[in-house]
């Protein structure tokens, strides 16, 4: 068989144009090429659109150097009629713009520590003037960004290392950052220091060990939200213990540093959380200060509470904001109850009130009316029989306004009744309330803790002397002859008096001592981390601040004097047994003539 004899183009074009005609295909570009592909044995090509790509690659920013060389890549790729010239060009493209941008937040944090570390021979104004140059200098962000890197190498170099014992050499040779302190003694250090040697390398096992303690147990702590990174320190802290030659170390300080970085992030995200939850409690506890402004001891609290989450945060200042703030809970809601039915109750009685008046005014005018048209009906009256028929309408319309009166009067009544009734339904909350106090840990008159408050902290002092071995102390107090003072000044002298007992211990005695009323006229003073003898002293200064801040009952200075037992509770011992021997010990004080403190 022959072989077929190849086309020519025009042939080909001709064949093409005569096939469309035939199959009444629309002669579309597309349609043409295919056919045309098809008559001439070759696959169909979309054509590379080499024009619109130049126009494209021609109307990019060339600005950094980043960007000619991409619109170099670009112009290459078109040239070839390349897509995989293209497609790489691009994929570049965005590895270096996501790269870039990843490494940005880093950068920031880094630049900010540099900002603040300590560099020899740099200013702080210097260091502001060179970062102010790069800023106005670097547009492109790449440029940005590398420009950025060198000036924080640049600085960290200088920084101030505080080890005198570096010899200058080691500090020359030694890497700038800071985990590179715990690279393996260099091989090259002078075979003449043998002694020298030995006790670096000590020191590095003392250190590799420490080291490991911190990744162990320290960092475990930070992350303890982080189980990935909370591993990673493990595994360098167990690869770091077990590296026998300096070789085995390599890689470490790289790994050390990342795990430094990432851990900075989730120790700032920590902080981040701690004072945005601090500034809801605060917003809070001033919601709840809107609420309850009426109730004195209610908003005392509430400064207390607020006064007390703006000072530095403690352990015990929390547990004392938290007893606080579940007094503050417990009585809102027995008042938000009280005046919601309050509340409810004067509604309805003002709805009612406001009906019946509206009923008797309608029915009186009606009465003016219909009176009125009586006057007028009496003055044209011609006999007495149409008088008689006035008189009657009046008498009717008199009857049915005094039985309206009448009916409005009993109903005023009713309600004047039941205000009573609410009004005593008040107040006898308020004192079921005020039986109920020992839901509340705080004593109404002197604010201190009360029976329960002190239960509490009394459980959560012994729980901390258990947990970190310590010595706790308490001492209770009795005002001597309160009942004197009493009846000669009166009572309300004799609660001012306790008062300003109150006032006084708080003021002398530490912030986490905790004072509670634990009867009439006496008063506990828990003292943590405080032996038995400082426990006396510190009771003794109280006695002295007495003498010096008089209790003044109408301008008259009166002397408050106490008897005073202490006793050092053993971590074994029931603390009521510790308070046992306090109240005997405060026995023996009023015995041996009172004003005293007496050791258990
Ligand atoms: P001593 O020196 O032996 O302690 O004598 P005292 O008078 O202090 O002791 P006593 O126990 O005989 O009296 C205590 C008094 O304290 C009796 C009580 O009326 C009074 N008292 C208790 N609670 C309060 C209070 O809340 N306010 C006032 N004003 N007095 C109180
Ligand atoms: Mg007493
Ligand atoms: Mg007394």
């Amino acid at each position: 068989m022959a072989e077929p004899t190849k086309l020519t183009e025009i042939e080909i074009a001709r064949e093409t144009l005569r096939g469309l005609a035939s199959k009444k295909i629309p002669p579309t570009p597309d349609n043409y090429r295919t056919l045309y592909c098809e008559i001439a044995g070759v696959t169909a090509k979309n054509p590379f659109p080499e024009r619109e790509l130049k126009a494209l690659q021609g109307s990019l920013p060339r600005t950094g150097a980043e960007q000619v060389k991409f619109a170099r890549q670009l112009e290459a790729a078109i040239a070839k009629g390349s897509w995989e010239g293209l497609g790489a060009a691009l994929n570049e493209l965005l590895a270096k713009s996501g790269g870039d941008q990843a490494q940005w937040p880093g950068l920031v944090r880094e630049l900010l520590q540099q900002l603040e570390t300590h560099h020899a021979g740099l200013t702080a104004a210097r260091k502001k003037e060179a970062l102010d140059h790069v800023l106005s200098g670097s547009g492109a962000s790449e440029l940005l960004l590398s420009r950025l890197q060198s000036l924080i190498r640049s600085w960290s170099q200088n920084t101030v290392v505080e080890r005198s014992e570096r010899s200058d050499t080691e500090a020359a040779d030694a890497p700038t950052s800071s985990v590179a302190v715990v690279a393996p003694a260099s091989a090259a250090a002078p075979a003449a220091r043998p002694a020298a040697q030995s006790a670096w390398q000590g020191g590095i096992l003392d250190l590799r060990e420490i080291i490991g303690q911190l990744l162990d147990n320290t960092l475990s702590i930070v992350l303890r939200d982080s189980p990935e990174l909370a591993s990673e320190a493990s595994a360098i802290a167990a690869s770091i213990r077990a590296a026998q030659t300096p070789d085995a170390l390599a890689g470490l300080p790289e790994r050390l540093k990342k795990l430094c970085y990432r851990a900075l992030f989730v120790a700032e995200d920590q902080a981040e959380m701690a004072s945005a939850l601090l500034h809801l409690v605060q917003l809070i506890i001033e919601n709840i200060g809107e609420l309850v402004l009426e109730d004195q001891w209610l908003t005392g609290q509430i400064k207390v509470v607020r006064d007390l989450i703006q000072q530095p945060l403690s352990l015990r200042r929390l547990d004392d904001v938290e007893r606080r703030m579940k007094d503050v809970i417990v009585k809102q809601s027995a008042l938000k109850k009280n005046l919601h039915e309050a509340n409810d109750r004067l509604k309805l009685m003002l709805a009612t009130f406001v009906d019946r008046l509206a009923d008797f005014s309608e029915t009186t005018s009606d009465y003016h009316n219909k009176i009125e048209s009586c006057a007028a009906k009496i003055t044209k009256a011609g006999d007495i029989t149409e008088l008689a028929d006035v008189l009657d309408e009046v008498m009717r319309e008199t009857r049915v306004v005094q039985v309206n009166a009448a009916r409005s009067r009993d109903e005023m009544n009713t309600m004047r009744s039941r205000v009573k009734e609410a009004e005593q339904a008040v107040e006898r909350t308020r004192s079921e309330l005020a039986s109920a106090s020992d839901l509340v840990r705080h004593d109404a008159l002197t604010g201190a803790l009360n029976r329960k408050g002190l239960d509490e902290a009394l459980e959560k002092e012994i729980a901390r002397l258990r947990r970190h071995s310590g010595t706790l102390s308490l001492a209770l107090l009795d005002i001597d002859n309160f009942k004197a003072l009493n009846d000669s000044l009166g009572h309300a002298a004799g609660d001012a008096a306790l008062m300003h007992l109150t006032k006084v211990v708080r003021t002398t005695v530490r912030p986490q001592d905790a004072l509670a009323r634990y009867g009439g006229e006496e008063f506990v003073v828990l003292l943590p981390n405080t032996s038995i003898e400082d426990a006396v002293g510190v009771m003794i200064r109280v006695q002295r601040e007495l003498t010096r801040e008089f209790f003044l009952n109408n301008n008259e200075k009166v002397l408050i004097t106490f008897s005073c037992g202490v006793a050092e509770i053993n971590d074994a011992e029931d603390p009521y047994e510790a308070l046992k021997r306090a109240d005997a010990a405060m026995y023996r004080a009023k015995r041996a003539g009172k004003n005293r403190v007496i050791p258990a």
